[in-house]
Order: structure tokens, then C-alpha cells, then sequence
């Protein structure tokens, strides 16, 4: 591998660790782990440092309290040479040599004497001077000897009859094995540091990628999908968890954008049809008695009544359709006001007995004799009557029936709504279990064999809804339909609940 291939691969690494969930949970948990540990690193190190010192230092001031009031103090008062023999032995006979060693200073501030014997000369002794002058004789000292070697030194300023003499005994140890303890020590540490955060951020790397990756791999095809691919599909783990809901849950919306779509673009097909048939027969027919005139009669009357037909159609769909833009943009408003739910149903079963007739169909009609009042908008409450026994009628089949049945239900509660229950049975092509939840949605037709928009059941929902009613369906293919509708009323108790039944036959 070139030098450029790996640098591009580092330079790769990087942007995905550090960039994202990645970066921010090396932010968040690597770098706060790193604060910490290092915190307590270099305040261990401080406090074992601090601790090895005080135990030199406790060390010294044992040698300086067991050695110079017993060994130098007693010959000061005796001249110096005699003093400095008694040094001399003192030294010549120092035990611990290895650890330590002393040193005799006289007032001019010269090593006189050494208990290793080397003659040492050209050392910095701050100590010394601060000694002499300290009121308890002692002064510590840290640093390098003329060696370079690091030495912890203290040293006590001899007096003679209570006075300072300028002579002093300086006790000195070798910090190096020391320090070398500490660097080995906190090394030590360092790798425990390190080791520990190999083995949290592999495997935690490892397991954020594990979710990266996959959100990812949905960001790409959520992004497809707004650039319209409506294919895209996002890869469904085996796992059990909420990356895999998540994925599922983006494929089923796609499923159901797609259905959408689909269902939108038969929608425009069937209206562009739907209005297309009857402005052809409008066209044809205004031609025609454009061109032949108005002297036959027969041909007239009967020109005249396709186009007045099909421009009710042509009407029925532009409403449908701007009902349904005002239930999409929250703009259809009702007209509330005290009406009989049951006069409605009425008259619309009377313009319905007619068609029955005529299309060979029997419509049974059992309602009670009482009224059903409420506050609602009649003109709509009509509507979706008409437009659920237009279903029944148009998916039935000639010597089909349409039963309605309307119920009066009381209230529970005293304090609460009765109900009017009004159910529209068919005995026509019935709807595929699978198909029966998606029909109240708007644009959506289980048969396209027959007319119709796809969005009359929607409406009808909504305005349903808007009455704090209910419209359900119940459907078996081939079986029939049944529309069941329930409008809260204001109930009011009567001695006798009759029903009336009406029958039209063709
Ligand atoms: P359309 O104008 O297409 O009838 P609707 O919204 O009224 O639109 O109905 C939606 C779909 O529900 C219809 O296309 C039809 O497939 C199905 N449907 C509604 N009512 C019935 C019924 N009584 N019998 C069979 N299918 C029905």
C-alpha cells in the first residue's frame, strides 16, 4: 500500500470516528474518561512523589537528630582541629554510606570533609546559607549536585555555646532510584490508561458503528425516496431491536407512499374519465341539435334530457372533489342547526325508490315513527345517505336488495346522547377483507369495474366524524355490504316505539 493510500485511509477513519454519533460519543465519554483518569494519574504521581519525599525527608532529620548533638556539637568548643578529627572518625565510621552521604562544611563554606571520602567541590548549597540563618539551624534543599544528580539534601548549622560557628553537617541522599520509581510508576499507569481505553473504545467504536451504520444506510433511502425513487427500500435487520423497527417502519411508509401515489394517479385517470364521458355526451348531443334544430320534438326532449343528466354527473364530481380540498385544507365547515336526522333518511329514500324501480332492485325501508332530532347540517347528513344508497345500489346486481334500517338507540346514561342507527345492506359484490380498511380512504377503489371517484366514503366519513358519529363497514365478497351509520340525538322516551316499513319492488 502506497504512503498516499494510507494517508487517505487515515484521513477516512477520521471523518467517520470523529464526525457524527461517533465524534460526539468520543466527545462525550472517551474524552470526559480520558479527564478523569489522567486527573487521578497525575495526582497519584504528585501524592507518591510527596510521599517518598516526606519519608527521605523524616530520614534525614532522624540522621541530624541521632548523630549531631552526639557526634559534632560536643567538639566545637574544642578548636577546630580537634573538631574536625572528631568528624573525621564520625564519618570514617558512618554506617549507612550506601544510602546516604555527609558532608562537613566550615565557616568559609568549604566541603571538608565527606563520608564517601570524594573531595567534592563546586556544589550549589542554598541550603548552607539559609541554615546559618534559620532560627531552628536546618534548611532543605532539592535539586542537582555538580554531577547532575538529583539529590535531596539537609543540612544543620553547628553552634558553640548556643552561638553559630559558620561550621555545618549537611546530610545528603540520592533521588535518582527515587525518581526512577516514580517515572516506572506512573508509566505503569499510563499503560493501564491506555489499555483501558483500547479496550472501551474498540469494542464501543465497534458498537456505534453497529448503529451508524445503519441510520446511515436510512438517511440514504429516506432521501431517495423524497428525490421521488419510489423503489428505494431500506435493508431490514435480522436483530430484534429499534433500528430494525425503524427500517420496517420507513418501508412500510414507502409501501404506503407508494399506494398513495398509485392511488392518486388512478384517481386522476378515473375523474379525467368520469368527466370525460359526460362532457363527450353533452358535446354530441349539443351538436347534434345544433346541426338537425329543434322541429323533432322526441329527438329534443331527449337531447336535452342527457345533457341536463350528465351535467348533474359532471356537478356530483366537481363537488365531490372540492369537498374533498376542503376536508384536506380543514376548510369544510358545517352549517349546525336543529334537524331530524330520520326526515333526512326519508326523503332520501324516497328519490331512491324511483332508481330502485328502475334498476331492478328491492329496497326495504324499516324506520321508527319518531322523530330523531339533533344539531347538524340536514344538507350533508343527506349527502352521505345518498352517497352510501348510491354504493349499495351501484355494486348491486339487478334483482339485488338494499335494506335500510334505521334504530332508535337510548342514551346509557340518563345525562348522555341517544343514538339514530341507520344500516344500509346490499346484496352485491361485497369488498375483499383486505381491501374493507382502506376504502374509507380518499382516492381508494376495491372495484374499478364500476363508476365512481374513490372518494365518496372518505367524505362521508369526515362529515360523520365532524356529527361525533360513526360509519363502519362490514363486507363479504360476492355476499354483499353492510354501511353501518350512528348520529348522537337527543332522545326523548315515547309510550310507543313503532316502526314503519315501507317496501318498493320493481
Ligand atoms: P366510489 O365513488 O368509487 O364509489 P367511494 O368512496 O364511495 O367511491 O367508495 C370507495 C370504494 O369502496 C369503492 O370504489 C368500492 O370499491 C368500495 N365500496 C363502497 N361501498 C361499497 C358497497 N356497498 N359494495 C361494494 N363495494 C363498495
Amino acid at each position: 500500500m502506497t504512503l498516499q493510500a494510507v494517508k487517505a485511509r487515515l484521513r477516512r477513519w477520521y471523518a467517520t470516528t470523529f464526525s457524527g454519533m461517533s465524534g460526539r460519543w468520543l466527545n462525550y465519554s472517551v474524552v470526559i474518561f480520558s479527564v478523569i483518569f489522567l486527573g487521578f494519574l497525575i495526582t497519584s504521581f504528585f501524592v507518591a512523589k510527596n510521599y517518598m519525599y516526606n519519608s527521605v525527608d523524616d530520614t534525614l532529620q532522624d540522621q541530624v537528630g541521632q548523630n549531631v548533638d552526639a557526634h559534632f556539637t560536643p567538639y566545637m568548643d574544642r578548636g577546630d582541629t580537634v573538631f574536625l578529627d572528631g568528624a573525621i572518625a564520625y564519618l570514617s565510621g558512618f554506617s549507612h554510606k550506601n544510602q546516604m552521604d555527609v558532608w562537613v562544611i566550615d565557616n568559609n563554606g568549604e566541603i571538608v570533609a565527606a563520608a564517601s571520602g570524594f573531595a567534592i567541590s563546586d556544589t550549589e548549597m542554598p541550603d548552607y546559607a539559609e541554615a546559618l540563618s534559620s532560627e531552628n539551624k536546618m534548611a532543605f534543599y532539592s535539586g542537582r549536585n555538580s554531577n547532575g544528580e538529583r539529590i535531596r539534601a539537609l543540612t544543620y548549622a553547628l553552634t558553640a555555646s548556643g552561638k553559630s560557628t559558620g561550621y555545618a553537617v549537611r546530610y545528603v541522599v540520592s533521588m535518582e532510584q527515587i525518581h526512577e520509581e516514580l517515572i516506572w510508576v506512573f508509566l505503569s499507569f499510563l499503560l493501564v490508561f491506555l489499555i483501558l481505553l483500547c479496550l472501551i473504545l474498540y469494542p464501543s467504536l465497534y458498537f456505534i458503528r453497529s448503529i451508524v451504520a445503519p441510520i446511515l444506510e436510512i438517511s440514504n433511502v429516506t432521501k431517495r425516496i423524497a428525490g421521488g425513487d419510489m423503489t428505494a427500500r431500506a435493508v431490514v435487520g435480522s436483530g430484534n431491536d429499534e433500528l430494525t423497527e425503524l427500517a420496517t417502519n420507513l418501508n412500510l411508509m414507502a409501501e404506503e407512499l407508494n399506494s398513495t401515489d398509485k392511488m392518486k394517479n388512478d384517481f386522476i385517470s378515473t375523474v379525467s374519465h368520469e368527466m370525460k364521458t359526460p362532457l363527450t355526451a353533452i358535446k354530441g348531443w349539443a351538436e347534434t341539435l345544433q346541426a338537425v334544430g329543434t322541429t323533432d320534438e322526441e329527438l329534443t326532449r331527449r337531447g336535452l334530457e342527457v345533457i341536463i343528466n350528465e351535467s348533474g354527473r359532471l356537478t356530483g364530481v366537481v363537488e365531490d372533489l372540492l369537498d374533498l380540498s376542503k376536508i384536506s385544507s380543514g376548510r369544510l365547515s358545517l352549517k349546525y342547526e336543529k334537524i331530524d336526522v330520520l326526515a333526512e333518511l326519508d326523503d332520501t329514500i324516497f328519490v331512491f325508490k324511483d332508481r330502485a324501480m328502475r334498476e331492478g332492485i328491492e329496497l326495504d325501508y324499516t324506520a321508527p315513527s319518531d322523530p330523531s332530532p339533533t344539531e347538524g347540517d340536514a344538507a350533508r347528513i343527506k349527502q352521505v345517505f345518498v352517497n352510501v344508497l348510491d354504493n349499495a345500489f351501484k355494486y348491486n346486481h339487478q334483482g339485488g336488495k338494499v335494506t335500510v334500517v334505521a334504530t332508535r338507540i337510548p342514551p346509557v346514561q340518563p345525562d348522555e346522547k341517544g343514538w339514530l342507527q341507520v344500516q344500509v345492506e346490499d346484496t352485491g359484490c361485497g369488498i375483499a377483507p383486505e381491501e374493507l380498511p382502506k376504502v374509507k380512504k380518499k382516492f381508494y377503489k376495491s372495484n374499478i369495474s364500476v363508476k365512481g371517484s374513490g372518494i365518496g366514503l372518505a367524505v362521508c366519513d369526515e362529515i360523520i366524524k365532524m356529527h361525533n358519529g360513526t360509519l363502519e363497514l362490514q363486507s363479504e365478497p360476492d355476499v354483499g355490504t353492510c354501511v353501518t351509520i350512528r348520529v348522537p340525538i337527543d332522545y326523548v322516551e315515547t309510550e310507543t316505539q313503532q316502526l314503519v316499513e315501507h317496501e318498493e319492488e320493481s
